[in-house]
This record gives C-alpha cells, sequence and structure tokens, in this order.
C-alpha cells in the first residue's frame, strides 16, 4: 500500500474568463491550468517550475485555497474539499509571496502583520499572541525589538522573514511558497532558502515551492514538477530529473541554468522562441512549436504521462 499524500491535486483546470464591452460578455476563456494531478506529502518538498504564464501561481492559490478550480478536486489528508472556504478556514495550507514589498501592509506594525493570522482564528489571549509573536519572530531571525517597526524600515529579506513569521504563525501542515527569493539579492537568497530548509526540519512543513529557477529548487526539492503552458509535463524526483531529464523542455530549462564555472562554456540555449499565447495554445503538444526533437505526431495528438520509472513521469511522444 502506498502512503496517503497530505495534499492531492487531482486532475485540476482552471480557465479565467475574459470579459469584454458594456455587457461584460465572457468573448473567450484562458485555459491557465489543464489536468494537473500533483500529490505532496507530509514533511516533502515538490517544486513547480516553468517560464512565466504558464499557471504556477494559479496552481499554488488553488492549493491553498485562495482561488476555485474550474475542473478537479483538492484532496486534503484523504478527504474532499467541499469549498474552497473550507481550505483557507482550516489555515492548515498558507501562503508566501514572490513580492515582500506588496505581501505586507505598510501601515500596519509588524506585531500586527505577524499577529493577525493568530487573532482571525483566535488562537490564544492577547498576552499568548504577543508572547508567540515574539518567538515567532526570533525563530525566522529577526527579534522583538522589531515588533513596533514599520515593513519599510526593513530590507528585502528581512521583509520575507516577516512573511514566513505570519505564514507559519497559524501552525500549518504545509506552505505554498510562490517564488519567494526571486525579488532578492542571491546572498540574501541563500539566507531564506537556508531558513526555509531549517522550518520545515523543525516543523515538519511539507513546501510546494514556485520558481522559475531550476538552482533555486535543487537546494531545497525532493521532487519537482515542470509545467508548460498550463499542464505538467515531468514529475521527476531530484536526482532523476537533474541526471536523466527526460521532457525536451525539462533540458532546455536545465541547459538556460547558469554554470558556475567560467572555463565551461554555457550550453546553448535550446528555447529560442516566446511561450506561445495561453489563449490559443497551439494543438497536440503545447510544446512541439519550439520542440528540438518534434516528430509529424507532436503536432496533430497530445501525448499522456508516461511513466518511465517509478521516480519520473513524462507527457512526450519520444518515450510513448
Ligand atoms: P505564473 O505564476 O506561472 O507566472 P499565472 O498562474 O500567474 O502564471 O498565470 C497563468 C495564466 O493565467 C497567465 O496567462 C495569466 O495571464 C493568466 N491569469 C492569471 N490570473 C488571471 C486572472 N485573474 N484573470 C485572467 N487571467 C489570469
Ligand atoms: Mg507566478
Amino acid at each position: 500500500m502506498t502512503d496517503q499524500a497530505y495534499l492531492c491535486l487531482d486532475n485540476i483546470s482552471k480557465a479565467y474568463p475574459l470579459k469584454e464591452g458594456t455587457w461584460i460578455k465572457t468573448t473567450a476563456w484562458l485555459r491557465a491550468v489543464n489536468n494537473v494531478t500533483l500529490n505532496i506529502f507530509r514533511g516533502e518538498t515538490v517544486g513547480l517550475v516553468g517560464e512565466s504564464g504558464c499557471g504556477k501561481s494559479t496552481l499554488g492559490k488553488i492549493a491553498c485555497g485562495l482561488d476555485k478550480p474550474t475542473q478537479g478536486e483538492v484532496i486534503l489528508s484523504g478527504e474532499k474539499i467541499g469549498s474552497t472556504n473550507d481550505l483557507l478556514k482550516s489555515r492548515k495550507i498558507q501562503m508566501i509571496f514572490q513580492d515582500p514589498f506588496s505581501s505586507l501592509n505598510p501601515r500596519q506594525k509588524v506585531r500586527n502583520i505577524v499577529s493577525e493570522p493568530m487573532r482571525i482564528h483566535k488562537l490564544g489571549s492577547k498576552k499568548e499572541i504577543l508572547d508567540r509573536t515574539s518567538s515567532l519572530l526570533e525563530k525566522v531571525g529577526l527579534s522583538s525589538i522589531h515588533m513596533p517597526r514599520y515593513p519599510h524600515e526593513f530590507s528585502g529579506g528581512q521583509r520575507q522573514r516577516i512573511a514566513i513569521a505570519r505564514a507559519i504563525s497559524v501552525d500549518p501542515d504545509m506552505v505554498v511558497c510562490d517564488e519567494p527569493v526571486s525579488a532578492l539579492d542571491v546572498s540574501v537568497q541563500a539566507q531564506i532558502l537556508k531558513l526555509l530548509k531549517k522550518l520545515q526540519q523543525d516543523l515538519n512543513l511539507s513546501y510546494l515551492f514556485i520558481s522559475h529557477d531550476l538552482s533555486v529548487v535543487k537546494y531545497l526539492c525532493s521532487r519537482i514538477a515542470v509545467m508548460y503552458l498550463g499542464e505538467l509535463v515531468e514529475i521527476a524526483a531530484k536526482k532523476e530529473l537533474y541526471t536523466t531529464p527526460c521532457h525536451p523542455y525539462t533540458r532546455a530549462l536545465l541547459a538556460a541554468v547558469p554554470v558556475p564555472d567560467p572555463a565551461i562554456k554555457s550550453r546553448a540555449l535550446l528555447v529560442k522562441s516566446e511561450p506561445p499565447n495561453p489563449l490559443s495554445p497551439p494543438p497536440g503538444c503545447h510544446f512541439h512549436p519550439r520542440c528540438p526533437e518534434k516528430m509529424a505526431i507532436c503536432s496533430r495528438k497530445s501525448p499522456g504521462l508516461t511513466h518511465i520509472s517509478p521516480n519520473q513521469s513524462v507527457r512526450c511522444f519520444l518515450y510513448e
């Protein structure tokens, strides 16, 4: 018997209506996420990578109840979530966002920002909440002297620490991290990633870690899902993804990761052209117009998911 996933995103699709005109008529649907199935286990970190606009944030918001799928089920510890509101109320899955400059209310003191979720969920007396706020700040590398200050008094990295303290304040099982270090300097990125890793060990958290950067994902994640135009095209354990990437898109993403040693010439970028418009995705495999290995079938049919090994699945006709 396989262990039950903590969070199961079961065949999730999300389409946004595009509206136009005086009568606000829906003129088209933008399919941001298409038939995505992804399981996340207790204490596990799953990376979600892909280019900007491929649907990562949409899937992240659905995972924590901030958005509603058009189709599919969110299953938490084996139980179907009736409404996204139930998921939000359960406070078991929290989210941190890319931009610490806009995700924190500039008019609130750090004390109020960090304690707000605890107050909303009535997790203790005033005194208990205040004490916990102070210990949370210490847990993320700040201190109680920061409590009366405002977000603008902090650096980007410190603000992301405040956002992390707020996310873990309600004792979640899982945190959706939506590009949490993308806006930070490289040296600060490493500190925040280290903090997230430490918190995971201390609190047995699961993470869904969203990034467009495969080197960031490599540090934290045990499994990685690669997304292209709303679909998962490859899901693999870290070792398999970095040593034997299967999907041509995954290989292109890996080739684009900068090599730290200047003596090694950076490999040619496979994906040169711009990603296609999600409003009119190409027929067949969405990646075929940019694929260096495309075959005749790729523009006619959409490939299914092939299980290469227990640790690796890919959506590509090269493996069917
Ligand atoms: P990513 O996080 O990978 O950059 P997003 O999930 O933010 O991608 O967006 C996926 C697609 O859905 C994009 O084409 C984006 O323009 C579109 N989109 C996102 N949110 C909305 C919305 N509220 N209304 C309409 N389209 C949206
Ligand atoms: Mg995003």
